[in-house]
């Protein structure tokens, strides 16, 4: 990795750079958000941070748009090293949760507000902003003053201010968590689609599993400013690395067992955890036999999620809504795919569902 400084417009979107940390720490006073975080986020795809509140991951997004620095380590584009740039020479654009419009702009001004400060000459911002409008749908709202409009047609006019500034590098930081849940869907699609057309390299912040699941290619998931696994969307729900993750992904998530409610389930000496999805367990099949008693029926519709006592642990089970309601006392079978063990320090094992490739 070189030192040398960047020169921000000479990185078109042919350029596509990886953005790579290495070693990156970050302590404050009190304490240390961020310890030793090494990861490619690699160029053209889209990353998403993924983690509980307060494990980091608007530290780490920060620290890469160069609005705060790392204690130690480093960051870079490609070959060269950005960490010490101020963020408007780091060549990327940012989409933040609260959307930073200036409510006496119009939505053409506010899109174009980066373009003018940058100097582009008049003709190519007029160009750039009807090409950028009628990607986004914006073409009819240009002279709406911010106030004016709905809350994704404000996420739109953050988001094209974002595309029109033709960045390689897009960061995100919870772009959708202000807006409704029907809205929040349509503009994952949107987002992810633009992401794939204009080739960007996209790194998401969010806490919220569904829409990393939907729109990554790749997912890293932090826990207390660590990294637990980088992994696609679904090699991470096959193929959990540790306990954290395992009961991270999965709505609901795995069940975590102590081994000793499964005594009769072949395991490795180091076992101490034994994890099935609640989509795995079945009251008919082949696979190990195991007796429950019930505790509880969630009713959902198309599913239905029922809570069983295995050897005085908690099995979830999710069966579909059209199932006759269970009786009190179960006898389940638990396909061998289906299991996964983990160590005492919540760290996975060879497993039987390793031989199992994502579906
Ligand atoms: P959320 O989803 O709630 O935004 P997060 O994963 O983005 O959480 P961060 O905001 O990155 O978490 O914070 C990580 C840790 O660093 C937290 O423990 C937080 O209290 C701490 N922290 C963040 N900023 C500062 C600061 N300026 N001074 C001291 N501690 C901070």
């Amino acid at each position: 990795m070189t030192d040398s400084t960047i020169d921000p417009l000479s990185l078109g979107a042919a350029a596509r750079p990886d953005l790579s940390l290495s070693g990156v720490t970050k302590a404050f006073a009190t304490a240390t958000a961020l310890h030793e975080i090494d990861v490619t986020l690699p160029a053209g795809k889209f990353s998403v941070l993924l983690g509980p509140s307060g494990c980091g991951k608007s530290t780490l997004l920060r620290l890469i748009a160069g609005l705060d620095h790392p204690t130690a380590g480093a960051i870079a584009l490609g070959p060269d090293r950005i960490d010490h740039l101020p963020p408007k020479r780091r060549n990327l654009a940012m989409v933040f949760q609260s959307y930073a419009l200036f409510p006496h702009l119009n939505v053409a001004e506010n899109i174009l507000f980066g373009l003018s400060v940058r100097g582009v000459p008049k003709p190519e911002r007029q160009e750039r902003l009807s090409r950028v409008a009628a990607m986004m749908g914006l073409s009819e709202l240009l002279a709406r003053k911010p106030g004016e409009l709905s809350g994704g047609q404000q996420q739109r006019v953050a988001l094209a201010r974002a595309v029109i500034s033709e960045r390689p590098v897009c960061l995100m930081d919870e772009p959708l968590s202000n807006l409704d849940a029907k809205l929040r869907a349509e503009m994952r699609s949107e987002i992810r689609a633009l992401q794939q057309r204009l080739d960007l390299t996209m790194v998401y912040v969010t806490h919220d599993q569904v829409e990393a699941m939907t729109m990554a290619d790749h997912i890293v998931v932090m826990n207390a400013g660590r990294i637990e696994q980088v992994a696609t969307p679904r090699d991470l729900y096959a193929h959990p690395a540790t306990v954290f993750v395992a009961g991270f992904i999965g709505t609901p998530p795995m069940n975590l067992l102590p081994r000793t409610a499964l005594p009769d389930i072949p395991a490795p000496a180091a076992a101490t955890t034994i994890g099935i999805r609640p989509e795995e367990v079945a009251q008919a099949g082949t696979g190990h036999p195991v007796s429950a008693r019930l505790r509880g029926v969630e009713y959902l519709g198309a599913d239905q999620i029922v809570t069983l006592d295995v050897g005085g642990a908690r099995l979830v089970l999710r069966q579909s809504g059209q199932a006759p309601p269970p009786a009190d006392s179960l006898s389940l079978t638990v396909p061998a795919p289906a299991l996964h063990f983990f160590d005492h320090a919540g760290r996975r094992l060879p497993s039987p569902s390793d031989h199992f490739p994502p579906t």
